[in-house]
């Protein structure tokens, strides 16, 4: 079987990257699986454990690091989040197309252990809009807030180490656009 592609998703924090995953996931032609990641931040509200992220301690995470449990991980704002490196492995040998919906410099892990890695950036159309969109989740305090635009802003100066650029206009321009840039390398692969 024809092992599946690795798919590094990445965007600053707000971005509309979960919103728009979940409409291009609605293609079963895609043939895709979104990997969940390990995280030590606490859940938001909604938030489930085994769906949305593992949600563990700072103890468990660095066992999971020291043991090499995972493909790649990062500190953000504080948290440390990383990729289960064994569930990615055994979805790809399946020939499942695996979402890494991850921050850069995991991202850039991921580049440099899998150079053949399928990589997309989403931009906000504006940083105005990015903000609004952020403040509208209500779900951060301001600190919070200010720490996840000004790591937004760095993030932006990563955008062409990656393979593709899409810009978040509208949320089904943007997952069909991913959508076809995942049929064209099914194609190549
Ligand atoms: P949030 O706290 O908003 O859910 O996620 C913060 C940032 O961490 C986002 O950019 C998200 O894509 C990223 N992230 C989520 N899971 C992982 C992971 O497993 N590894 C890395 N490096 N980043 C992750």
């Amino acid at each position: 079987m024809k092992k599946g592609l690795l798919i590094v998703v990445s965007g600053p924090s707000g971005v509309g990257k979960s919103t728009v995953r979940e409409e291009y996931m609605k293609d079963a032609s895609l043939n895709l699986t979104y990997s969940i990641s390990m995280t030590t931040r606490k859940p938001r509200n909604g938030e489930q454990d085994g769906v949305d992220y593992f949600f563990v301690t700072k103890k468990r995470f660095k066992e999971a690091v020291k043991n090499g449990e995972l493909l790649e991980h990062a500190t953000f704002v504080n948290n440390y989040y990383g990729t289960p490196k064994a569930y990615v492995d055994k979805l790809r040998e399946e020939g499942k197309n695996v979402i890494l919906e991850i921050e850069i410099d995991g991202a850039m892990q991921v580049m440099e252990k899998c150079p053949d890695c399928l990589s997309i950036f989403i931009v906000p159309p504006s940083m105005e809009a990015l903000e609004a969109r952020i403040r509208g989740r209500k779900s951060e305090a301001e600190d919070v807030i200010q720490e996840r635009l000004e790591k937004a802003r760095k993030e932006m100066t990563f955008v062409d180490r990656y393979k593709y650029t899409v810009v978040n206009h509208d949320i089904k321009q943007a997952a069909d656009e991913i959508a076809s840039i995942i049929k064209d390398h099914m194609k190549d692969a």
